[in-house]
């Protein structure tokens, strides 16, 4: 579905400032017997209201193809970095919304429940919500009790059966969402005045400021500053009581959402997206001139490693590497193999550029080059894997990585 008119404020003022070309689902791994098939690939480009300024992609692939017409991929509970994060938030969260034991937490999106069994252990009643069968049956056999849906109507019903919650957290997901205003109309009937929504997600002004354009793929229909949310919000009776920012998935914002007043660190926030240009076209064409110099750099560092003759590997099968390769039309012309530790991607391949995904013990002393896809966690992964392989020369996306 192409997109006419902006998710928060319905203006149909919209700019293209990116424009990637057409890409599979990033998070759509394949299996041996699919790599025959017909894939299918949709436009790739964001688009800003000139309104409001909010980021979305052009085109909405529907949701039940995203989540539900093959194994989604990712677990949340796979990295050390990410339960980590996840107990801390629960316990800044817990301050903050003020909770006490068994006052009841929905994790919309709960994925494989990494956040729900932390603020579980901090005494809450838990409650996570996930359309993935694949995903919600992991949590299920975690302890985490999951509805396996779409958060809507019907698992609002089920939600107030229960209790109303006192927090309503959602991580990685309101920029997945289809129907922004549907989406929220949900989520304040099951609040009342002592709720507080909880969301966290990479933070749009990191993505300019950080040159992360592979941060744009299919699934993500959103991209999140403070500015657009503020009127948004309001719609619902709702203000940003505070916001944060943090370094999870190399720059997220953490947002706490409530009937209270709104905090100073909104306004801080909305001087720091217009000092940076986040809302004026010509820093967005920089921007895209800059992000087609970082595909020639990174085709010519792959191309002078293939002339040396080494073999070259791809680490760490993040989605937004997907963006990368199919952007910058890499394959196994340029590349051998990924690597990642997720067994639920060991065995796949890559989607549109059907790179193998081994486990990382499959790079031996005839890999000469390594191609860093998970820049975010690029230092852990320098560590890890150089200190097993010393010759080993990694290429971190210049403009994306550090
Ligand atoms: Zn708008």
């Amino acid at each position: 579905m192409n997109v006419t008119q902006c998710h928060l404020c319905a203006s149909k003022s919209l700019v293209e400032v990116l424009s990637l070309g057409f890409h599979p689902l990033a998070d759509f791994f394949l299996k041996e017997h699919q790599l025959s098939e017909m894939e299918r690939r949709y436009p790739l480009s964001l688009l800003q209201c000139q309104d409001c300024g909010h980021g979305m992609n052009s085109y909405i692939v529907p949701a039940e193809v995203r989540y539900q017409e093959n194994d989604y991929s990712y677990d949340s509970s796979n990295s050390r970095v990410s339960i980590q994060h996840f107990s801390d938030m629960a316990k800044e969260i817990w301050k903050r919304a003020k909770l006490k034991k068994g006052d009841l937490v929905v994790d919309i999106g709960s994925n494989v429940g990494t956040l729900l069994s932390a603020f579980q252990k901090l005494g809450a009643q838990i409650q996570g919500v996930d359309p993935a069968p694949n995903i919600a049956k992991l949590a299920e056999k975690n302890g985490i009790l999951t509805i396996n849906d779409f958060f809507n109507a019907s698992a609002c019903k089920k939600i107030l059966k229960k209790a109303r919650p006192k927090v309503i957290t959602m991580t990685n997901a309101f920029n997945h969402v289809s129907n922004l205003n549907e989406f929220m109309h949900d989520v304040v009937s099951i609040m009342d005045k002592n709720s507080t929504f909880v969301i966290e997600l990479p933070y749009f002004l990191e993505i300019l400021r950080k040159k992360h354009f592979d941060v744009v793929y299919l699934e993500h229909v959103s991209y999140i500053g403070v500015m657009p949310l503020v009127p948004y919000f309001k719609k619902f009776g709702l203000t940003i009581e505070h916001v944060e920012e943090n370094d999870y998935m190399s720059g997220s914002l953490r947002i706490f959402v409530g009937f209270g007043k709104e905090g100073p660190s909104v306004a801080k926030h909305i001087a720091l997206e217009e000092k940076a240009g986040l809302y004026d076209k010509k820093v967005w064409k920089k921007f895209a001139e800059s992000v087609r110099g970082c595909k020639m750099n990174i085709l010519k560092e792959l191309v002078s490693a293939r002339e040396r003759g080494g073999k070259i590997v791809a680490i760490g099968a993040a989605a937004k590497g997907n963006t990368l390769l199919n952007y910058c039309g890499i394959d196994s012309a340029l590349i051998d193999f990924a690597t990642d530790a997720s067994p639920l991607k060991i065995g796949k391949y890559t989607p549109g550029s059907h790179l193998p995904i081994l486990a990382d013990d499959a790079i031996d002393e005839s890999v000469t080059d390594a191609l860093i896809l998970a820049w975010n966690i690029a230092g852990l992964l320098k560590k890890k894997i150089g200190s097993r392989h010393p010759t080993l020369h990694f290429i971190t996306p210049h403009v994306v990585g550090s």
